[in-house]
């Protein structure tokens, strides 16, 4: 199927401009991605903030693509979402981090939620039943689940969004508001929308020491999400100075380089092993 997919683009090429062609080897890589298991889920841990414990792992997909080694998500994910293909993608996402997380617990390793990020495509009627599913079948507790949303995805039909957020809050599970602060939302939805963290975007988190508004961006975000009795997460934390910034302020949780980075399956557990023993 490899070949003939190669030699199909081959064909095609001559007549289509380079950025059709390039969409379309792209779409027929991405398919045999899916048929052939070259996607890879990594783990990146998320750590309490009063005490430096283990609360969660967020899942982030790669490519291991024969062609061009391991591929980041910003270089398909878009391609994937243009292409309807994010759908069968991110079922396979969901599928693996479930059943992954269900290893660890077996293997006596801490409870903790895995984190799985959704595309706005994802966020159809139907994922409840899907996810309800994937839970059954993984035989995951569904408070072991988060569900990351970004605010766009919420914008586009707000009625049935909402109505799909409260179906997926009724199994049980985590929904947090991702990349927050750089949608173009407004600020009420957070009234409406069943959600229980926001994770403070790491362009304000990498800004913290060096630019005043990025700073008191973050207090506020941190204030918000307590008013509104919210978790508050800040991702991308790379040094003690930010560190030390969100304690001081009185964040909940981090996650970033300075504590670890997206771990492949093995080096993950191994690392959750060492930590928990
Ligand atoms: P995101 O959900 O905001 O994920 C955080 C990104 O920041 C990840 O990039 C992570 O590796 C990176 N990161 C973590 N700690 C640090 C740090 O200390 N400093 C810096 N500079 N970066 C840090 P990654 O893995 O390349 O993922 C990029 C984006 O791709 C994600 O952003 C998410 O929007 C999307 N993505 C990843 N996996 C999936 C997936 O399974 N499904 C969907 N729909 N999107 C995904
Ligand atoms: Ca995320
Ligand atoms: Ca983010
Ligand atoms: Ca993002």
């Amino acid at each position: 199927a490899k070949e003939q997919g190669r030699n199909n683009f081959q064909f095609f090429a001559p007549w289509m401009d380079t950025q059709v062609s390039n969409r379309l080897e792209m779409l027929i890589n991405l398919r045999r991605a899916l048929d052939q298991d070259e996607f890879k889920l990594y783990y990146q841990p998320k750590l309490s903030l009063k005490d430096g414990s283990v609360i969660g792992a967020e899942a982030l997909i790669r490519w291991q693509s024969p062609e061009q080694g391991m591929v980041p998500p910003d270089r398909f994910i878009p391609f994937a979402e243009d292409a309807g293909l994010i759908v069968p993608i991110g079922e396979w996402v969901l599928r693996t981090a479930c059943h992954q997380n269900k290893c660890w617990q077996q293997a006596g390793l801490p409870t903790i939620p895995v984190a799985v990020n959704l595309s706005p495509r994802q966020l159809n009627q139907s994922l409840p039943d899907f996810v309800s599913d994937v839970l059954a079948q993984s035989g995951l507790a569904p408070s072991c689940l988060e569900l990351e949303i970004t605010e766009n995805v919420v914008m586009k039909d707000a009625e049935k969004s909402v109505a799909t957020l409260h179906a997926l809050k009724r199994l049980g599970l985590q929904i947090s508001v991702d990349d927050f602060g750089t949608g173009y939302s407004s600020l009420s939805y957070l009234r409406r929308f069943p959600v229980d963290a926001l994770k403070i975007d790491k362009s304000f988190v990498r800004d913290i020491a060096r630019d005043a508004d990025s700073a008191a961006i973050v207090k506020a975000v941190i204030s918000l999400a307590h008013i509104l009795n919210l978790r508050v997460i800040a991702e991308g934390v790379e040094d003690e100075e930010q560190h030390a910034f969100l304690k001081e302020n009185a964040c909940d949780e981090v996650q970033g380089y300075y504590f670890g980075k997206p771990m492949a399956v093995a080096d993950f557990t191994e690392w959750l092993t060492r930590r928990a023993g």
